[in-house]
């Protein structure tokens, strides 16, 4: 009994883990290398240059500030 106990908690570590680890690598790429459409002139930019408000895109400050107006 004891056995699986231990056996449960170091499968349920490595779950965890691996799971973590997937998601980050995961996460990090479609984060930093997703190429987006800017809402207000159609340049594709990655999510990381861009400006993302509300759902939306944007390659710059100024087209931000048009899509506001
Ligand atoms: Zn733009």
């Amino acid at each position: 009994m004891r056995f699986l106990v231990v056996f449960a908690i170091v499968v349920g570590v490595l779950w965890y883990f691996l799971r973590d680890k997937k998601g980050l690598k995961k996460n990090k790429k479609s984060n930093e290398e997703m190429m987006v459409e800017c809402s207000e002139c159609g340049t594709f930019i990655s999510v990381k240059e861009g400006i993302v408000y509300q759902n939306k895109c944007f390659c710059s400050k100024e087209c931000f500030q048009k899509d506001r107006r």
